[in-house]
């Protein structure tokens, strides 16, 4: 049985934990090794910490305090190889975290090609992966396509359960992370610039304790504009995606109520100030629902409203599910939809369903536990 630590240290950076080694009359270096027990050597049990001494782990574990990882509670494989975990915190809540042997193409034309890493040596069958990570358990922005947004929001996760679930998933995957290629995706349950500070700990944690690049991550938003506005100016941070599925105000106010909110105007306004790096594009996702947002006009709807943003387009035809009023178009509508970006030279990339048959695709999230059968 496991116990609820009283408070976790997974979570806390260097600093913090320097500052609480120094409390216990500790030198100061006790705070590194102890990052580096829970973020590089990914130690469970603040007991089998054994750089630390004994008297330190007892006193810590005495006042209830515990590394707190969070727990794999499930595991569904699907026949593509994709892995979709539900991962439970101590207060019994769990969110949905999905592993993409090869990722899923949305990360082609954004710097971190999709291929560009295949001569690489690895031990693992794959070559690169993707970890998709929630950060909010369940979702208040009520996207009509979404399966996550059927849960409601429940509660925000912490800095230490974001980053957690990247670890947890390394381990289990037994990832070198110094020499295999790992791209992090903030795209999984909840919107993360609704829970931005926690969010942007984690990012943090996971670029300087465990080592990934931040121009390996990608967050996406559905659109939360002043929350855009912040992390433009942010020293550290992922890369931007944004979530668009509609060309004009009408539409993507019936697929996205959050529209009604913050508009196409003040969004792309938004967008078009935000400061791009060397060789960055910001990106847009665009869920292709049949018949309300895929025709020939949206296209060239969406061709205007880019017009001088340095940005790239991810197409994703509708991964269906229970409850969603759409279809999946067919996959002449979304090469159509393609070619006209295309043609205005717009880089546009159509996203691989990943473990569709496991609910682990994108807008598939919402802990389901029965396994049905998707055709
Ligand atoms: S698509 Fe993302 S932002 Fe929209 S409801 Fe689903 S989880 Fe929330």
């Amino acid at each position: 049985m496991s116990i609820t630590p009283q408070f976790a240290l997974l979570g806390l950076d260097q600093q913090e934990l320097t500052k609480l080694a120094v409390e216990k009359q500790q030198p100061s270096f006790r705070g590194k090794q102890l990052a580096d027990a829970i973020y590089r050597q990914r130690v469970e049990k603040l007991a089998d910490v054994t750089t630390l001494p004994q008297s330190l782990r007892e006193s810590l574990t005495g006042e209830g305090g515990e590394i707190g990882w969070p727990t794999i509670l499930k595991r569904f494989v699907s026949q593509d190889g994709t892995i979709r975990y539900l991962i439970g915190f101590a207060d019994g809540e769990s969110v949905e975290t999905v592993w993409m042997p090869e990722g899923d193409g949305g990360e082609a034309g954004d710097g971190t090609d999709a291929y560009e890493d295949r001569a690489e040596r690895h031990s693992h069958e794959w070559h690169r992966a993707t970890i998709c990570v929630s950060s909010q358990v369940g979702c208040a922005v009520n996207c009509q396509f979404c399966l996550t947004a059927k849960l409601g929001v429940q509660r925000n996760l912490t800095a230490g359960e974001i980053a957690g679930q990247v670890l947890v998933v390394l381990r289990d995957q037994d990832v070198d992370i110094a020499t295999e290629r790992i791209n992090l995706v903030f795209m999984g349950m909840g919107e993360p610039f609704l829970n931005y500070d926690n969010f942007m700990k984690a990012v943090r944690l996971l670029v300087s304790e465990v080592g990934i690049p931040e121009s390996r991550m990608t967050v996406s938003t559905a659109g939360i504009v002043p929350r855009i506005e912040d992390f433009g100016r942010e020293a550290i941070r992922p890369k931007l995606a944004i979530s668009l599925n509609g060309s004009n105000d009408e539409v993507r106010e019936s697929v996205m109520p959050l529209n009604r909110k913050w508009d196409l105007e003040r969004l792309l306004g938004a967008a078009r100030a935000f400061p791009l790096r060397n060789r960055e594009r910001l990106t847009f996702e665009y869920v292709l629902l049949d018949g309300v947002n895929d025709a020939p006009e949206n296209a060239r709807e969406v061709v205007r409203l880019l017009n001088g943003i340095r940005a790239k387009v991810n197409l994703i035809a509708l991964n269906p599910g229970p409850d969603i009023p759409y279809e999946t178009p067919r996959p002449e509508r979304v090469n159509k939809f393609q070619q006209i970006l295309l043609d205005a030279d717009i880089p546009v990339f159509i996203r691989r369903p990943r473990g569709r048959d496991i609910y682990a695709a994108c807008g598939q999230l919402k802990r389901t536990e029965e396994l049905v059968s998707l055709s």
